[in-house]
């Protein structure tokens, strides 16, 4: 039952002279509903699995699957599609455009997709509620909290209702209050939606509150 499954996964970069292997025949599987923790040091390719599982970069060897399909080898125009739908992500700074509010932002991934603007609002709406936020939405991004910033970041990431939510560092960029805060958001949303997600984080705090964590060694994915 897994919804993001790794399969032989090979990553390798070449550094002038040196390649340099990142995942090696890596294998990880992230089940419905389940939310992991990744966790390991600067450089150890915590960036590169999370684009890899995201389909944001093609495996050199292996497979991604997502929901059962083989996805990681298909055209760029193919993943692309398939991200747009399926795949929610969240960075360590929160990308948002800063001409547009609040709720603008997270309504732009509907309206790409091609939800009407009613529909796009009203979701949006919702979710700048569910994470405590709905007071704000109509300032943009200049004019709000990191904390809530991030907030914003993830609703959007969660707008077209993907099967997977990918973080790296999401409160990388907060104080440690405001982090557990906006991770409790985040974790109420996962949960009330029955989404999956895998969560890049240094802090041990908040990995220790995920169903699992893992690690990279090696260039394999070891649970801790
Ligand atoms: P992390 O997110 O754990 O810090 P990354 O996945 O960003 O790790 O990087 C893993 C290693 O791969 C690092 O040593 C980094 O320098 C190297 N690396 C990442 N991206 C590239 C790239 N595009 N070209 C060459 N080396 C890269
Ligand atoms: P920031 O701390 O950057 O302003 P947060 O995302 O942590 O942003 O705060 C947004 C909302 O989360 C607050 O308006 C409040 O509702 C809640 N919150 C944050 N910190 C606390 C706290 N210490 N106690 C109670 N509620 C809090």
């Amino acid at each position: 039952d897994a919804i993001i499954e790794l399969k032989g996964v090979e990553r390798h970069y070449v550094q002038g002279s040196r390649k340099l292997t990142i995942l090696n025949n890596a294998d990880f599987s992230l089940k419905r509903g389940e939310m992991v923790a990744l966790v390991a040091p600067s450089g150890a390719g915590k960036s590169t699995l999370l684009h890899t599982a995201g389909l944001l970069e093609k495996p050199d060897a292996g497979d991604v699957l997502l929901a059962g399909r083989a996805c990681g080898r298909l055209s760029d125009d193919e993943r692309t599609a398939i991200r747009r739908n399926d795949i929610g992500f969240v960075y360590q700074f929160h990308h948002l455009l800063p001409e547009f509010s609040a709720l603008e932002n997270i309504m732009m991934p509907q309206l790409v997709r091609g939800l009407s603007v009613a529909e796009a609002q009203g979701r949006a709406a919702q979710l700048l509620d569910y994470m405590k936020i709905g007071k704000r939405a109509h300032h943009r991004p200049s004019e709000l909290s990191g904390g809530e910033q991030q907030r914003v970041a993830i609703a959007r990431a969660v707008a077209n209702a993907p099967l997977v939510l990918l973080a790296d560092e999401p409160t990388g960029n907060l104080d440690p209050v405001t982090a557990s805060y906006v991770f409790e958001a985040l974790e109420a949303l996962v949960r009330q939606s029955g989404l999956s997600a895998l969560i890049a984080t240094h802090n041990h705090e908040l990995a220790g509150r995920m169903d699992r964590r893992v690690t990279l060694a090696e260039g394999k994915v070891v649970t801790l």
